[in-house]
Parts: structure tokens; sequence; C-alpha cells
């Protein structure tokens, strides 16, 4: 039997084409969007509700829609972007079909609110169906547009089926509102759910693109992306974005692509930059980009499908290509610019040195001659030995805060690497402090950092957790000028000839945990340990500010806790008229809480939302400081520093965090008489192993010792050769 062809009602046609166009509450807002900025909106606001199934709204600053447009806005091909059908060959607005109100309108209940420039007063109008239901209100209202769509899909139950939950439409709406917030820098975005008062996206008008990059994905990819920006004029197009190193990857590309000011999605070219990628990235790892690609609008055919997901452009497989190279040539700029940095610029160190020094490793190969490892002689004072590269168990350093007054059981706090970040940028840009010489190119973009903490925004539940997994924090720009004066300060007060005997010093050996000998020509030196290794340690948190690795907990130590232990001390100088002890402690702990976030982002200092230590920045590689100096360090962090002035609490708090690293005479494990052979042989040189081939290393190449220390007894020539000579001929 033969079924009759019956004609569709055309209100059902209508619904079935509007689903198309607008497949979720997302595809909705996007559209929106793009008439917000299509109408040179500058503050564009996205409030929903149930994922946007239950509301959906927009607020901007725009032009506003003129009130004898109001009864045809929702009506198909109404638009007023596009007269003739060349128009469509030339468009750089985003919308051109006039569909989108008209799609959304067929599919849920449609409220616009708007006032033009010159109008007295704004209107509001409803719509259902495309069609105005009563004439245009007058109200209340700024310039601008706020439209309101509500129930989406109300009638099209098989959409509303095909509907993910709620929260994964939403995600779907942070997603899409950052993208355009990030590619829009200069004009601020804001997501929310309805009800909430905190945005979960939020970008402000002065903001760059790093800065939005930074606001939605965070510091960890923000800080490794490399610029990149390329113009063809034969294949007539141009590129500009950012693109993460080598050092970066997350589980799932993220590939943020605006074609012509339109997010779209190019599966061609997210091939070909993953088959770059794929050449240095950890297998089963991807990149971030954002990419914003321009090309002549002539060459470009949008009307492609409803979504406008897809792009495709002539000369694709060139464009294509042609992006691919020029990713990948950046990529492995900023991989040469590395390397540059560890060999060529290493050596520089030693320029200041006299010329009886002579740089190490000049010799051997050019000679010809083969050299055994057993004639290996160590003539070079710079040269490692052996036992350098056997670092001793680390007993002490999975430290235990034995305070006086508890069981180190319930305090015990121990410690464990878990990201490692003193690589070769960090050395370059200590280099250029110590030598006052630019070294290293602007390749890593720069990210500002205009202000004091600021809040930053939550991000989209799937990135956060993708961002954090795989992220290898490398290094980020710090251009906040308190602290680039603090390392002016540090670099003027450099004494450069004690500078030069620590470069160039041969290791003599520790008298005990708080001085060391040295040998420097045909002097011997002696060193108090704990002010330069105190003056080093501060001299990283200044330089590599913001960049610190972490030393993770392996235990959260409760702040609470740590604040008791320091007030029950005797150093903490506490007495009854401070008031009771539990109540300070209680201040403390609320008092960090609140400047965790200022603590963890620039100095790697965690503590997590139930005021516990969960992370100590990790300074040196390989080093612990010893916990029994945690507790202090964590009282004077609440009453030393001076949280109110930028740069005196940042000097403040690296003064204090050095002071806790520095090694102290608490390194020797403190024992009851007659217990020595409790502390084994290992645990009672692995100071001095820390001392000698962490600490002195490290004062060899990444140190500035102030004028001070010749004066004040740090450094004490207390021997010279010659002189004993006359001695000896004497006798
Ligand atoms: P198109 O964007 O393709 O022109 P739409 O259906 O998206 O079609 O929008 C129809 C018309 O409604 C637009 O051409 C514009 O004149 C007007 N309009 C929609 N949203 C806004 C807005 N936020 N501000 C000003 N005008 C708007
Ligand atoms: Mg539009």
């Amino acid at each position: 039997m033969a079924g009759v062809i019956r004609r569709l009602d055309e209100t059902v046609v209508n619904r079935i084409a509007a689903g198309e166009v607008i497949q979720r509450p997302a595809n909705a807002i996007k559209e929106m969007l793009e008439n917000c900025l299509d109408a040179k909106s500058t503050n564009i606001q996205v409030t929903v509700k149930e994922g946007g199934l239950k509301l959906i709204q927009i607020q901007d600053n725009g032009t506003g829609i003129r009130k004898e447009d109001m009864e045809i806005v929702c009506e198909r091909f109404t638009t007023s972007k596009l007269q003739t059908f060349q128009d469509l060959t030339a468009i750089s607005t985003y919308g051109f079909r006039g569909e989108a109100l008209a799609s959304i309108s067929h599919v849920a209940h449609v409220t616009i609110t708007t006032k033009t420039a010159d109008a007295k007063c704004a209107y509001r109008a409803n719509y259902s169906d495309g069609k105005l239901k009563s004439p245009p209100k007058p109200c209340a209202g700024n310039q601008g547009t706020q439209i309101l769509a509500e129930d989406l899909f109300y009638n099209v139950p098989t959409r509303r089926k095909a509907l993910k939950s709620p929260s994964e439409e939403y995600g779907r709406i942070v997603e899409v509102v950052s993208r355009y917030a990030i590619h829009n820098s200069g004009k601020s975005f804001s997501v929310k759910k309805q009800g909430e008062t905190v945005a979960d996206v939020r970008t402000l008008p002065n903001a760059s693109i790093l800065d939005n990059i930074r606001g939605v994905f965070g510091n960890a990819v923000s800080r490794e992306l490399i610029e990149v920006g390329c113009e063809d004029q034969k294949l007539a197009y141009k590129l500009k974005g950012y693109i993460s190193n080598a050092n970066y990857s997350v589980k799932k590309c993220i590939l943020i692509l605006f074609i012509n000011h339109r997010l779209v999605e190019s599966v061609a070219l997210k091939k070909a930059i993953e088959t770059v990628y794929a050449a240095y990235l950890p297998k089963n790892t991807h990149p971030f980009l954002y990419l914003s690609l321009e090309i002549a609008p002539h060459n470009i055919d949008v009307n492609v499908h409803p979504t406008k997901h897809e792009v495709h452009f002539l000369h694709e497989d060139c464009i294509v290509e042609s992006v691919q190279k020029h990713v990948e040539s950046k990529l492995l700029g900023s991989n040469f610019s590395r390397t540059y940095f560890t060999q060529t610029l290493l050596p520089g160190l030693s320029v200041s040195a006299s010329s009886e020094v002579k740089p190490s490793s000049s010799t051997t190969s050019d000679s010809g001659e083969r050299v055994y490892a057993h004639q290996m002689v160590r003539t070079d004072c710079r040269a490692q030995k052996l036992d350098a590269f056997l670092q001793p168990k680390e007993k002490a350093a999975v430290p235990v805060a034995k305070s006086p007054g508890t069981s180190s059981g319930e305090a015990g706090i121990s410690a464990q690497l878990s990201t490692i970040d003193v690589d070769e940028m960090d050395d370059a840009e200590m280099l250029e402090a110590l030598t006052g010489q630019e070294v290293g190119g602007p390749q890593d973009g720069g990210i500002a950092n205009p202000d004091l903490p600021r809040k930053r925004p939550r991000t989209g539940p799937e990135e956060k957790e993708d961002l954090t997994a795989a992220a290898t924090p490398r290094r980020r720009m710090i251009k906040l000028m308190s602290v680039k004066d603090l390392r002016a300060e540090i670099t003027e007060k450099t004494h450069k000839g004690l500078q030069e005997m620590l470069q160039n010093h041969s290791f003599v050996g520790c008298v005990d945990p708080q001085w060391t000998l040295i040998q420097h020509h045909t002097k011997l030196y002696l060193l108090s340990t704990t002010k330069l290794s105190q003056e080093l340690f501060y001299q990283i948190l200044i330089y590599d500010f913001g960049n610190f690795g972490v030393l993770r907990l392996s235990e959260p130590a409760p702040l609470y806790d740590l604040a008791m232990l320091a007030l029950d001390s005797e150093e903490s100088g506490w007495t009854e008229d401070d008031g009771p002890k539990e109540g300070l402690a209680q201040y403390i702990v609320d008092f960090l809480k609140k400047k965790s976030e200022l603590l963890g982002d620039y100095f790697s200092v965690e503590i997590d939302q139930e005021g516990n230590l969960t992370g100590l920045p990790l300074l040196l590689d390989k080093y612990t400081p010893v916990m029994e100096g945690l507790p202090m360090f964590i009282l004077r962090l609440a009453t030393e520093v001076n949280w109110d002035d930028e740069k005196e609490c940042f000097r403040d708090f690296s003064k204090e965090c050095s002071q806790f690293y520095s090694i102290r005479k608490q390194y020797i494990l403190e024992t009851e008489p007659g217990d020595e052979q409790t502390v084994t042989d290992s645990e009672m040189n692995s100071w001095r192993w820390k001392v000698e081939h962490i600490i002195f290393k490290a004062l060899r190449s990444l140190f500035s010792p102030p004028k001070h220390f010749s004066e004040d007894g740090s450094v004490l020539q207390i021997a010279n050769i010659p002189d004993l000579y006359k001695v000896f001929e004497r006798c």
C-alpha cells in the first residue's frame, strides 16, 4: 500500500530545520554571542539555568535593535547584515543568514529587551515560532540587548532527550564562551549559572589574549606558550596565535581555532598539527593551541553547514601545510634556544675569573689522544667528584618534625620530590642577573602579571582535569616591578671578588653544619654555610619567583598543629599576655588560608581548603629543608611578613623562607649522650653531601654574594700558603 505523500505542516518544518541549526544550548549561545559581537558589544554576560535547557540569558552593551525591527528579527532570513548574494562572499560579520534567532524562537520561548543609543527607553517583546506575540512594550533598560531563551526544545522532545546531562551541557557552554573570550581580548565576558554570584569564567576588558588563556586554562599552560604568527601573500592568509612548547602536554589535544573570527573545527588542520607534535611530545599526549586564521573572504565558503562548525576554503591543503610548517619551525626554534643557553652561556660565568683559571673541558678531544677512564684525574676544581653521583640515602631528608612537647608521630612530615623544575632557562635568567647582560630573547612571550592576587576564574570541569594531569610546569615570565626591584638590589650589592672566588673555589670540607672550608688559589677560607645558604635561597626565591617546582608533603600537615608547635617552643617568645595559644593558632590558620592563593601561585607554598600545608617550594634539585624549622616558618609567615606592601611582602617572605631552608645547627640530629649509635653514617653525612654537592655547587653558578659578606665574618681568610712557607722557612 503506497503511502500518501503529504505536505508537512510549516511549523513542523521550521522546528526540524531549527533543530538542525540549534542542536544544543551551546550552539544557541554561540550564535547569540556572535550577534552580540556583530553589534559591537564590549561586555557580554551569559547566565544559564540547567545547562541552558531551562534558561539562557545573554546581556550585551551593543548597538541594540531598533523598535521597528523588533517585529521581524525572529523571522527567517531577516538580517540586518546581508543585502545581496554578492555580499555573502565579502562578509565580515558573523551572522549572515538571519537564521539563528528565528531558529531559537522556534524551539524556545524568546524574550528580547533592547535599547538603541537614540531611543528614549528600552523595549521588550516575546516571540514564539518566529513571530512576535504582541507589540513591543516600553520598559527601563540600558543600551544594548538582552536575549532570554527559556525551555529550549520544549516542543521537540526527541531533541531534548538526545541531550546529555545539564552539567555536560553547561561544560560546553563554558567552553564556547571562554573560547570567544580568549579570541576577543579587550572585551569582557562572563558566564555563570543563575543564582550564583561568582562567574565560572570571567575576562577583563583590558586583559591580553595570554591573560585570558591563563584565566581560563591556568598557569600550567599559559607559561608554556610560544607566540606564533605568519602571513602568506600568495595563499592570502594570516595566522596568529599561541602554541604550547615541547615541555607541555595534555591527554586531549586542545585546538582553539578561529577562522575569520568564527570558532570552527578543521579536522585537516588538527591532524596536520598533531603530526608535528607527535615528534616532540610523549606518547599519547597532546598540545594546546590557540590559532586565529584570517583568510581572504572570497576564498572561504562559510555557507557550508547549518551549524557553521565546519569551514572550508580554497587552497585548503596548501594553507594547512603552510601553517603546519610554521608551527614546526616555532617548536624547533624554542628547542634550539634552550640548548643555546646551556652550551654557550654557562662558560660565560668564568669571564670575570682571573687568567690563571682555565675553563674546564677544553682539552682532551681535539688532541686526538684517547684518555681512558682510569687515567682521568680531576684537574679542575669545577669538575664533579665521583661521590657527587652517590647521594646518601635520605633518611634525614625525609624529615621528622620533632619539636619539644609532641611525640614525633603525630607531626611527622615527610617530603618527597614531585616535580623538579631547575632547568636551563632558570640558569639563563640568573646569569642575566649575575652578569647584567641580556641573554634570553623574549621567546617565551612573556605573561603579564599585572596585579597582585587576582581571583583566577574556575575552569570548565573537563579542562581542569586535563590540564593538571600531564602538565610539566616550566618558566613563566614575571613582570612585577617589585620583583624586578628586588632582583636589582641583589645585583647592585654583588661583591665581584667574592663571586669570582666562589665560582672557582676548591671544596675542602665541612667543619660542621655551620662552617665550611674552601680553597681559592693559595688561600684557605672559612665560610659561614648558614649565611651563604640562606642568602643563596633568598636569591633563588627572588629570581625564580613564580616558577618553583613543588616539594609535596607525603601527608598534609595541619597548619594549626604547626602553629601550636611553634607557640610551644621557646623561640616563639610567647607569653600569657599574647592570649591563648589556641586562639593565636587558629588566627594563623585563617590568615594563611586567605593568603593561600598568592603563596601557592608565586611561591609554591600549597595550602588546602582544610588548612593543611601540602607543598613547599622546590628551590634546589634534591634539596629538602629540615622540617624541624617548619613550625617556626609558619608562625613567622603570619607574624613577620609585611603583607600590605607588595615588595616588602615578597622580600619578607623570601627572607623567612630562606632562613627555613638554610643549613643550620639543627642539621646535626640532636641525640642524647650515649645514643650516638642510633645515628647512622649516612644520616650524619647527608648534610655534608648536601653542603658540598648541592649548596656549594649552586654557589658556584647561581649566586651573587653581597658585599657585606666580606666584612661580617661570613667569609674569613684563615691561611695563605706563601705566608705559611715563610713560617716554615724560619723554622
Ligand atoms: P544574522 O546574525 O545572521 O543576521 P540572527 O538571526 O542571528 O541573524 O539575527 C537577526 C538580526 O537580529 C541580526 O541581523 C541583528 O540585526 C539582530 N540582532 C540579533 N541579536 C542582536 C544583538 N545582540 N544586538 C543587536 N542586534 C541583534
Ligand atoms: Mg547571527
